[in-house]
C-alpha cells in the first residue's frame, strides 16, 4: 500500500473539495444501502488501498467502459482509477502493443490471486474463439488466463453477462457470457450499459469490506437488482389505475401515465434505475417517456423485443 496516497489531496488539484468527497462517500453509502454514517468509513477504504485493476474488452461496443468514465460524479472515474492502480484499460491507457500485452502478463503472473479483473463484452466460443483475438490470443484464452488468477472477476454490461447483442439470435459467431464461456464465478454488472455508480459502488465495497456484494441468482449485487423496475416506478399508480399510453404522442404520455402498453419491460426487469436514476440523478428512461427495454436481464435482445410491443 503506498502511504503517501492521499485522495483528497489529490483531487484538491482537480478542484473537488474535500466536502464533496465526502458527499460522494456518502451517496456511495445510499446505493450500498449502508447508513449515511458509513461515509467516513468508505472515504478511509478509499484512501487507503490500491488494488490492482485489469479492465479487459471482449465483443462489446465500449459503451459500458464510456458509462464508467461519465459516472455521476464526473471526478469519481478518476477516484476509483487512480485509487484502483489500474494496469490495463485499452479505453484509456497510453501502452500499446507487446508493451501492454507484457503489463497484463506481469499482473497475471505477479499478482496472482490479488488483482481484480473487471470484463466487458461476451466472448465468442465457435470454432476455437477465432472471431475475437487479441495479441494472437483468442479472447476465451485471455479471460480464462487473467480471470482464473484474479482475486474477483466483475462482469459489466449485459454482453460479458449474458452476451448481449453478440449472443442474440442466430448469434453466428457462438457469442456467450464470460461466465459461461470460462466457467468462472462471476459478478454480474448486468444493464445496456450498467449505471456507472453501481459500478463504482461494487468497487467500494470491496475496498470497504473486503468481499465483493451479495448477489441474487444470475450473479446481480442485490444493493442494485433486487427489485423490479416497476416497484419503484413513479409511474406505477397509472399502472394500478389502468391509464395507460397508447402510443407516443398521445395525451396520455402528456399526462406522464404508464408506459406498459407501448411496450415498457418494467414489470419483469430488476434494476435500480428510479432509485438512482442517471446523469447525476436528473433522470432516467421512464421519467423521460421511454419504455424501459429490459437492459438488465439476460438474453433481452431475444426475450424483450419488440421492445415497443406490450408482452402477451
Ligand atoms: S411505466 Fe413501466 S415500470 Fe412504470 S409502472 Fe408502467 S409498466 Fe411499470
Ligand atoms: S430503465 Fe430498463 S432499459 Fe433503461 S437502463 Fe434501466 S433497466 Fe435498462
Amino acid at each position: 500500500m503506498d502511504k503517501s496516497f492521499d485522495v483528497p489531496e489529490r483531487l484538491a488539484v482537480k478542484g473537488v473539495t474535500r466536502r464533496d468527497f465526502m458527499k460522494f462517500c456518502g451517496f456511495m453509502a445510499t446505493v450500498l444501502g449502508l447508513p449515511l454514517s458509513f461515509a467516513p468509513r468508505i472515504a478511509e477504504a478509499v484512501a487507503a488501498k490500491r488494488p490492482t485493476v485489469v479492465w479487459l474488452q471482449f465483443a462489446e461496443c465500449t459503451g459500458c467502459a464510456e458509462s464508467f468514465i461519465r459516472t455521476t460524479y464526473p471526478w469519481a472515474a478518476d477516484i476509483v482509477l487512480d485509487v484502483l492502480n489500474v494496469a490495463y484499460f485499452e479505453t484509456i491507457m497510453a501502452a500499446a502493443g507487446d508493451q501492454a500485452e507484457q503489463v497484463l502478463d506481469d499482473v497475471v503472473n505477479k499478482e496472482k490471486g490479488k488483482y481484480i479483473a473487471i470484463m466487458e463484452g461476451a466472448i465468442p466460443t465457435k470454432d476455437n474463439g477465432v472471431y475475437g483475438q487479441i495479441h494472437g490470443k483468442t479472447f476465451l484464452e485471455i479471460a480464462k488466463k487473467v480471470g482464473q488468477n484474479a482475486a474477483a472477476v466483475i462482469c459489466v454490461g449485459n454482453c460479458a453477462c449474458s452476451g448481449g447483442v453478440q449472443a442474440a439470435a442466430p448469434n453466428p459467431t457462438g457469442a456467450k457470457s464470460i461466465a459461461e464461456a470460462t466457467g468462472l464465478k462471476t459478478v454480474n454488472l448486468n444493464g445496456c450499459p450498467p449505471n456507472a455508480d453501481n459500478m463504482v459502488a461494487t468497487v467500494v465495497h470491496f475496498l470497504l469490506l473486503g468481499k465483493l456484494p451479495a448477489l441474487d441468482d444470475k450473479g446481480r449485487p442485490l444493493f442494485a437488482y433486487q427489485y423490479l423496475i416497476h416497484d419503484n416506478c413513479e409511474r406505477r399508480g397509472h399502472f394500478e389505475n389502468e391509464e395507460f399510453v397508447k402510443e407516443f404522442g398521445d395525451e396520455g404520455a402528456a399526462k406522464g401515465w404508464c408506459l406498459y402498453k407501448v411496450g415498457c419491460k418494467g414489470p419483469e426487469t430488476h434494476n435500480n434505475c428510479p432509485i438512482i436514476k442517471w446523469n447525476q440523478g436528473t433522470n432516467w428512461p421512464i421519467g423521460a417517456g421511454h419504455p424501459c427495454i429490459g437492459c438488465s436481464e439476460p438474453g433481452f435482445w431475444d426475450n424483450m423485443s419488440p421492445f415497443y410491443v406490450q408482452k402477451s
